[in-house]
């Protein structure tokens, strides 16, 4: 009895650490109630009787803090985005094994002896199990092709989506197949058609589209711990399942929204296949471009009246976020009209720009959204590109063989001036070579962002 108040109040914490989560301004608070909703959840369920061994349970939640804590403290923040993807991981072999404990000892369950478990706990066990299996592999191969060890180009086979509904189909037969029998090799083979399931539909879609499967991952892995709450009667997993499950599918939908893509592709996978003609400087022909100094930076930008900054993923990478606050400062300082413009895209998560400049106190009214400020680069006359290229790529709008088709992008060539802060004229994520670089009216600066950026400082100085 207890214990249901205690779960009701950690589910409030969770609703409550949502909310705040929709906001940098209210994300650290959101943050603090996400953690002492966990804590009263993992200590009441810790005392709710359960008949488990505490020497194992301290031995798993000691072995697992000590590994998550290691993670973390030594994990580069520009890897959040893989992280995300090994955990959603094990949320889904969690969900998968759990379904075979469950299945091999049911009475502790509560489910009574083995061979007269009800059809509709059998039924809750083979999908929570199915959709643990599709979030395991899927999170598998969406870590893979975040951290580069499989190429962000979309992979795409012949007759891919109608395999993707022969597995699909198998896997509804081996459920009533498995609530008839309840016998284990059933639920087997029901776990390993969803763990080829997870890598097919996963595998063809290609780096500019990773945003949708990253939240959709999220959703999964949401459903899958839902699923196995039902099984194990733990309301608490149902509504933290159903609460991940549900903030994972509104995000997809967002992320969805602002690639300009349909929701029913990513489900099915594949989304991607149109890219596999990749831009990147296919043509070889060789094209001209302008390389810039800080000091040429530092002046254009000085005899400016407006500067729209646009952060990308290398400004992640070099940690810029501070020097370029600090630039921006100097310049409102000197009357410049300073702004940012973030990408719902923009960077390797959701909310990476924002995360980014919030930690260096850059005010949330220069933060715009692409939708609000896009007008405005006509009447700009200097943006400075710190990192980014996928997001102000033009192709997304010209090129309907582009893997970034469709896309919507800040149209930063609109500006007097484009100033390009990147490393080489390499391509973005998505591997299309950007045609901005070669404009007349763009200068490359290059270099580490965040060096190129103390230098823009010190030569305004
Ligand atoms: P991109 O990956 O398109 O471009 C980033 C650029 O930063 C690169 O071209 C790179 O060029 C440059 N760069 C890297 N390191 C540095 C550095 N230290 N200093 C200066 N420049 C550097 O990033 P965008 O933010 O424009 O676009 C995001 C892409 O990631 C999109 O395709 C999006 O779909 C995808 N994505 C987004 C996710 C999300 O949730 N936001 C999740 C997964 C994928 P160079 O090597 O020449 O320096």
């Amino acid at each position: 009895m207890i214990a249901g108040y205690l779960y009701l109040v950690a589910s409030i914490c969770f609703i409550l650490a949502l909310r705040g989560l929709s906001s940098p301004q209210s994300a650290v608070r959101g943050n603090l109630t996400g953690i002492i909703g966990m804590a009263i959840a993992v200590v009441t369920t810790l005392f709710v009787p359960n008949g488990l061994d505490w020497l194992w349970v301290f031995v798993a939640v000691g072995l697992g803090g000590a590994i998550g804590t290691v993670i973390a403290l030594r994990l580069p923040m520009t890897s959040l985005p893989q992280l995300m993807a090994g955990f959603h991981s094990l949320v889904g072999m969690s969900a998968v094994l759990i379904a075979f404990v469950v299945l091999l000892v049911p009475t502790n369950y509560g489910l009574g002896s083995a061979g007269s478990i009800a059809a509709t706990s059998l039924l809750e066990m083979g999908i929570g199990a199915a959709i643990g299996a599709v979030t395991f592999t899927g999170s598998v191969v969406a870590f893979g092709k975040l951290q580069g060890m499989i190429g962000s180009k979309p992979l795409v086979f012949p007759l891919q989506h109608k395999v993707n509904m022969a597995l699909g189909g198998a896997i509804v037969v081996l459920l009533l197949l498995f609530m008839a029998t309840e016998s284990s090799l059933v639920l087997l083979a029901l776990a390993l058609t969803a763990m080829a399931l997870g890598v097919l539909l996963i595998l063809p879609i290609g780096g500019a589209d990773m945003p949708v499967v990253v939240s959709m991952l999220n959703s999964y892995s949401g459903w899958a711990a839902c699923g196995i709450g039902f099984t194990l009667g733990n309301i608490l997993l149902i509504i933290t399942g159903a609460l991940v499950g549900s903030s994972g599918a509104i995000l997809s939908y967002i992320m969805c929204k602002a690639m300009n893509r349909s929701i029913f592709n990513v489900i099915m996978g594949g989304f991607g296949e149109t890219g596999v003609a990749g831009a990147t400087g296919a043509d070889g022909v060789e094209r001209s471009y302008k390389a810039g100094s800080a000091e040429d930076a530092a002046y254009l930008l000085q005899n400016a009246s407006s500067v729209i900054v646009v952060p990308g993923y290398g400004l992640a990478v070099a940690q810029a976020q501070h020097a370029v606050q600090e630039a921006a400062s100097t310049l409102s300082k000197q009357g410049v009209n300073v702004r940012y413009a973030v990408h719902p895209v923009a960077g390797r998560m959701p909310g990476h720009m924002n995360v980014l400049l919030a930690e260096a106190n850059v005010p949330y009214e220069d933060v715009f959204e692409l939708e609000d400020i896009n007008r405005d680069f006509a009447q700009t006359d200097v943006c400075l590109v710190i990192g980014a290229n996928d997001v102000t790529n033009p192709l997304a709008k010209t090129d309907p063989t582009s893997p970034i088709y469709g896309m919507p992008v800040l149209e930063v060539e609109k500006a007097k001036t484009v100033l390009f802060v990147k490393r080489s004229m390499a391509a973005g994520y998505a591997g299309v070579e950007n045609p901005l670089f070669f404009k007349d009216n763009t200068m490359m600066l290059f270099g580490d962002a965040k060096h190129v950026v103390e230098g823009i400082i010190k030569a305004m100085d």
